[in-house]
């Protein structure tokens, strides 16, 4: 290889082994953001399936009390009525009035136990839903945890080494490289069946050759990659 392109080689492989480690902890730290706003979502479902429950539940507490009042009430003008004293009538309307009330509430009474039923079931599973997530984000947080002070050493080694790589980089290559590293772009291309492996554009023969004589650095017009021989 020339020997300016041995050079571009040598930073771009640094360059590229530094993107490796910050991508490798941008993807442990980025599952553990996810995996927080999981928890989050989880525990507010959890949250909202709790205020169902207690909403059925003070339902419930409300019908009961009625009824108890209604069978209370009916009660009273039965006994009216069972000793004679008061309006017998009144008493008579009283009775079946209460009879019908509590016919009503008793209905309410079963329909909210399966409303409760209900919302409790969704609860417990919303539980369930919210504890698998703490354990992924528990298992997220053991990975970044695991990864993280090495990942922090190995790009610490490769700062050092692209440090050192760096000023072999001849000046008149710096701006065309920084661009391309800027941009995203690959560094290095490889050239198949003539053409170039990033863009598919078409690579002279007579660069092509001069660079797998190392007598001269190309680069591709398409995409600017240099041409590796
Ligand atoms: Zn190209």
């Amino acid at each position: 290889m020339h020997a300016d392109l041995v050079a571009i080689s040598n930073l771009y492989a640094a360059d590229r082994a530094i993107d490796t480690l910050r991508g490798e902890h941008e993807s442990l730290s980025s599952a553990v953001r996810a995996a927080r706003d999981a928890v989050a979502s989880a525990e507010a479902s959890v949250k909202l399936n709790e205020g169902a429950v207690a909403t059925v539940v003070a339902a419930q507490r409300a019908t009961d009390r009625e009824l108890e009042d209604y069978i209370d009430k009916k009660k009273r003008a039965q006994k009216l009525i069972d000793t004679g004293a008061g309006d017998y009538a009144a008493a008579e309307r009283q009775v079946a009035q209460c009879a019908a009330i509590i016919d009503q509430l008793e209905t309410r009474s079963l329909e909210l136990m399966d409303q409760r039923d209900g919302a409790e079931s969704v609860l417990v599973s919303s539980r369930r839903e919210l504890a698998g997530r703490q354990a992924e984000l528990e298992a997220a947080r053991g990975k970044l945890a695991a990864r993280d002070a090495p990942i922090r050493a190995e790009l610490a080694a490769a700062f050092e080494h692209q440090r050192a790589v760096s000023p072999q980089l001849p000046a008149s290559y710096r701006l065309h490289y920084d661009d391309l590293r800027r941009r995203k772009r690959i560094v290095l291309i490889n050239v198949d069946d003539g053409c170039c492996s990033a863009c598919a554009m078409r690579i002279p023969p007579q660069k092509f050759v001069e660079v797998q004589k190392f007598r001269a650095v190309h680069t591709c017009v398409g995409c600017g990659g240099y041409i590796l021989p």
